[in-house]
């Protein structure tokens, strides 16, 4: 598909139009991946951040977080919790979190390698570049850091210190280290526009883009962006827009893995995750954080009362439920199945 055709379907407001795209994507997926969900155990490992992004309540100088971090035992605790309830991939999240060492990762990625059958995935933000090949060596085999926007003077406006380039960079360094790669986009930023969502589309294929989360921006008042009436993004268009980058990242790349994002749920309760699934996602995440951390990792003002690990096949059994379709009991890796 070329960027014209993209930028079409990202403006078109016309509902033939939009549901035929959303049942090629589906069926794209179905061809090339399957039926099944993956889900993957999310546990967000520290609060703290040294960065200080526009949009996110983890920014360092949000003084309204309360700030926490899990230790090694902590860790190592809970994700035998998640292998045992048969979690498959455990995602470990962070901000930028300088407090976990090189070695304290590796480590750690070691020990859950060593002694559990599931597939370790990373998203701990920018390090130095030894420390992705040391975590790899480890054991672990995912990382994802998404880029966010592709419009240069947007992501350095949203971003302080720090740059487009070097992120693109980071995502060929991960590919070429063999890790499978993941990075996304937030849709409705203010200031972001259809051609740069367009390009999105086009980077994810051009870097080769094993994993690709794309959700709405929610506004935080804790983070300092403009409030939601400042820009012209209504609820609506950005659902809309998720939704559409969901089912063309699907038929431009074919196999990628694609979740239906948390952030996707929190703007549509009940609907969300189910219509993305339904647009060429096929992944979902279960946040496997204990309380009292859990309640503390507030990216975006959000209320889950579920518990990722306890409630874990009563979740699956309803995401079947809604869709029709079994949730993997594999490891869904985009290359080696
Ligand atoms: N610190 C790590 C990952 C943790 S943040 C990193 O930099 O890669 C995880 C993701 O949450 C971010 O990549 C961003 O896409 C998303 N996010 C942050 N603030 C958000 C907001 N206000 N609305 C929606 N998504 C947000």
């Amino acid at each position: 598909m070329m960027r014209e055709e993209i930028l079409h379907y990202l403006g078109t407001s016309n509902p033939e139009e939009i549901s035929a795209l959303y049942t090629s994507a589906d069926r794209v997926r179905a061809q090339h991946v399957g039926d099944a969900i993956h889900a993957r155990a999310l546990l967000n490992i520290s609060n703290y951040c040294r960065r200080n992004c526009l949009y996110c309540g983890l920014r360092g100088q949000n003084r309204r977080l309360m700030r926490y971090r899990m230790g090694k035992d902590d860790i190592l605790r809970t994700v035998d919790a998640a292998a045992s309830a048969g979690y498959k991939t455990v995602l470990m999240q962070s901000g930028e979190d300088g407090w976990y060492s090189r070695a304290m990762i590796a480590e750690t990625v070691r020990i859950i390698a060593n002694h559990h059958d599931i597939d370790i995935a990373l998203s701990l933000g920018e390090r130095p570049d030894d420390d992705y090949r040391c975590w790899f060596d480890a054991g672990a085999t995912r990382y994802l850091l998404k880029h966010e926007t592709s419009d240069p003077a947007l992501y350095r406006a949203l971003h302080p210190g720090s740059s487009l380039d070097e992120r693109i960079r980071i995502l060929r360094l991960l590919k070429s280290i063999g890790y499978e790669t993941g990075s996304g986009v937030m849709v409705g930023l203010p200031g972001q526009s259809l051609e740069s969502i367009a390009d999105d589309i086009l980077l994810f294929r051009h870097l080769d883009i094993d994993m690709i989360g794309c959700g709405p921006y929610i506004y935080n008042p804790d983070a300092g962006l403009m409030r939601p009436g400042d820009h012209i993004w209504t609820q609506k268009m950005k659902m809309d827009t998720v939704l559409k980058i969901t089912a063309l990242n699907r038929i431009v790349t074919r196999d990628a893995m694609i979740p239906a994002t948390t952030a996707t749920e929190i703007s549509s309760p009940g609907s969300g995750r189910a219509c993305a699934l339904g647009a060429g996602a096929n992944v979902v995440m279960f946040d496997i954080t204990p309380l009292p951390w859990k309640e503390h990792y507030i990216i975006y003002p959000r209320e889950d009362f579920t518990n990722g690990i306890g409630d874990y096949p009563r979740l699956a059994e309803e995401l079947t439920g809604l869709t029709g379709r079994p949730i993997s009991t594999g490891y869904g890796r985009r290359n080696k199945p």
